[in-house]
């Protein structure tokens, strides 16, 4: 696991205890093995980055190992896109697979562990429609009806279940069942379909299968056959736990009946001396995270996508991985979230979308270098300053890292700074520039403003003001204070820039749950994306590499587009976060 991020220091969640306690026991003879599970079926969001530090955060704490497992099984919904996608999010989070299995690997070793149930009498197909199945299931309080097809002999059911694999039977025709108990309290257990016929294109197995099997059949299974130790999920699956381990468990009777193998004695023979059927896997559930202000769950960014609400699924306004990641998040910020939110055997509570952002704030604040950059500009003309002449200020890339080194930052008669930072009649407590008034210009010059002008709407076109020659670099000899410091950007030397200013997805707190005869996509914020393409910035900005994460001081974390930003190009800058800590005043109002 050589990429792997160093161990933090840590309390202990219930799942690192009971590990702890499966070592003392021998358990494992002191072998940790997890997986991480995705179904191909979308982009990895953000709840998915709490499962794979989870995950792979055992396998590096432990000096285990960690499977990247495709759970692969549902044809119609899956893509090699989402493959590459999942493989790369991963990665990029900092994380390395020990494997990198497929379910459709198993394809085969399934469908042949399928026939051993049924030789054992253990499952059998059914011909009921999808309404009776449904009908005969009961209720909580009722139990099922057992299926007129229940009792058909091994014999034929095994010669029915392989005319599904021959392509004998439509859709929906049958489905091969798990014969456990119709009237258990647990509905899960009450019969559950292990097999549907699909005929469908697979994204790697193409058009060899036309029958696939189902999550919980597979799941227990290909943990089993890949040796995992500790198969960790979210706690929507605690229903399942049961099957997960009738199908474990009834693999591992049939393994003991040799009378059983027939023909396929060698692959059987192979699964019985696997460690996963030694040392069975066990299945544990966490609380999912959910975080105010936006949705996780693939079926919905999916139709955010799809219906063009955003532009992608890498639109820095989704909760995807590569959406915070086009945005200009951190790997380390995303890694010291999933850390400061831990791990809980109990349904959380939904964490603060501003924690996320406070955690790429205190990453950035020490590691992105500063550069000035001017978003709503307007002219100031330093009158005294001679037409020509150029200042050349040597400027830190970081106040308190010098390291980071210093860029050429040119200055002029002609600059561009914030409309924000002058007013016509300035109150007292506004300290940047007004008629009169003298301020910094940053490591520069003070200047005192001497004037204005307005076009016929009254807005402001021009600001004139003189500068002090002997307060060069921003400090004056007599000591004299000024209150306001402001940022600028030498008009002649600037470049022109697009900057992408995002805001939340959503007009709502909880879009999870939109008010009657609403969906959660009507609180989609159609002005959540600000787009300024006339704003002024440094020179040195213009060779970023796109990625690369840097602040406007004064304004907020940056970071050049990884798609649209060219250099050598007009710049594309996608802001990460402004430089206010929501999150800091929460908890400081909090105590
Ligand atoms: P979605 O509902 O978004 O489709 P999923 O659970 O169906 O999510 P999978 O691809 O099956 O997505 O998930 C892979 C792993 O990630 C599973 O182990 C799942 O439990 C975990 N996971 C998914 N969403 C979250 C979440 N919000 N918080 C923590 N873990 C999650
Ligand atoms: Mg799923």
């Amino acid at each position: 696991m050589s990429n792997t991020p160093e161990a933090p220091e840590k309390g202990k969640d219930f799942i690192r205890t009971l590990i702890d306690k499966d070592i003392e026991t021998g358990k494992y003879n002191g072998r940790v093995h997890t997986r991480f599970p995705p179904e191909p079926n979308g982009y990895l969001h953000i709840g998915h980055a709490k499962s794979i530090c989870l995950n792979f955060g055992l396998a590096r704490d432990y000096a285990g190992k960690c499977n990247l497992r495709f759970d692969d099984t549902n044809p119609v919904k899956e893509d090699t896109e989402y493959v590459d996608s999942i493989r790369e999010d991963v990665q990029w989070l900092g994380f390395e697979w020990d494997n990198n299995f497929y379910a459709s690997d198993y394809f085969e070793k399934l469908y042949l562990i399928a026939e051993l149930f049924i030789k054992m009498g253990k499952a059998y197909v059914d011909h009921q429609t999808a309404e009776e199945i449904r009908e005969n299931r009961g209720t909580l309080k009722q139990p099922g009806v057992n299926s007129p097809y229940r009792d058909r002999s091994a014999e034929e059911n095994l010669s029915l279940f392989r005319s599904m694999r021959a392509g004998e039977m439509q859709d929906g025709e049958c489905i091969l069942r798990g014969k456990i108990d119709m009237a258990a309290a647990n509905v899960m257990l009450r019969d559950p379909a292990l097999y549907r016929i699909k005929h469908a294109t697979h994204h790697r197995t193409g058009d060899a299968w036309c029958i696939y099997p189902m999550y919980d059949f597979t799941h227990g299974l290909s943990d089993a056959i890949e040796g995992i130790t500790h198969s960790i999920c979210t706690l929507e699956f605690e229903n399942n736990r049961p099957l997960y381990n009738w199908c474990v468990e009834t693999l591992m009777e049939g393994l003991r009946q040799p009378e059983l193998f027939g023909e396929n004695e060698a692959v059987y023979s192979e699964l019985a001396t696997l460690p996963g059927f030694n040392q069975r896997p066990y299945q544990y559930e966490f609380a999912r995270l959910n975080i105010s202000g936006t949705v996780l769950s693939k079926r919905k960014l999916i139709q955010l996508v799809q219906e063009g609400h955003v532009s992608g699924w890498d639109d820095p306004r989704m909760p995807t991985i590569s959406g915070f990641r086009r945005r200009g998040y951190t790997p380390e910020s995303i890694r010291d979230f999933c850390e400061k939110i831990g791990v809980a055997k109990a349904a959380g509570t939904t964490v603060e979308y501003a924690l996320l952002e406070h955690c790429v704030r205190q990453d950035l604040n020490e590691r992105a270098p500063r550069y000035l950059g001017v978003m709503d500009p307007v002219k100031l003309v330093i009158e005294n300053y001679p037409e020509g002449q150029v200042d050349e200020f040597s400027m830190p890339l970081h106040p308190e890292d010098e390291t980071y080194g210093e860029r050429i930052v040119p200055f002029s008669r002609e600059l561009w700074i914030e409309r924000a930072d002058f007013m016509e009649e300035p109150p007292k407590k506004f300290f940047r520039m007004g008629p009169g008034r003298e301020v910094r210009l940053r490591f520069a010059y003070y200047v005192t403003c001497t004037g204005y002008d307005t076009d016929e709407n009254g807005t402001i076109v021009e600001i004139r003001a003189t500068y002090d020659p002997e307060t060069k670099g921003g400090w004056s000899k007599d000591g004299r204070k000024v209150k306001g410091t402001m940022h600028w950007v030498s008009a002649p030397h600037a470049l022109k820039a697009e900057v992408r200013n995002y805001s939340n997805l959503f007009t709502c707190e909880n879009p999870n749950a939109p008010e009657e005869g609403k969906t959660f996509v009507d609180y989609v914020d159609p002005h959540s994306l600000e787009v300024r393409d006339e704003c002024w910035v440094e020179p040195a900005l213009g060779e970023m590499a796109p990625g690369t994460n840097f602040q406007f001081e004064r304004t907020g974390y940056f970071c050049a587009d990884s798609k649209d930003h060219k250099p050598g190009e007009k710049p594309v800058f996608n802001r990460t976060a402004t430089l206010r800590d929501s999150w800091a005043k929460i908890q400081k109002n909090s105590k």
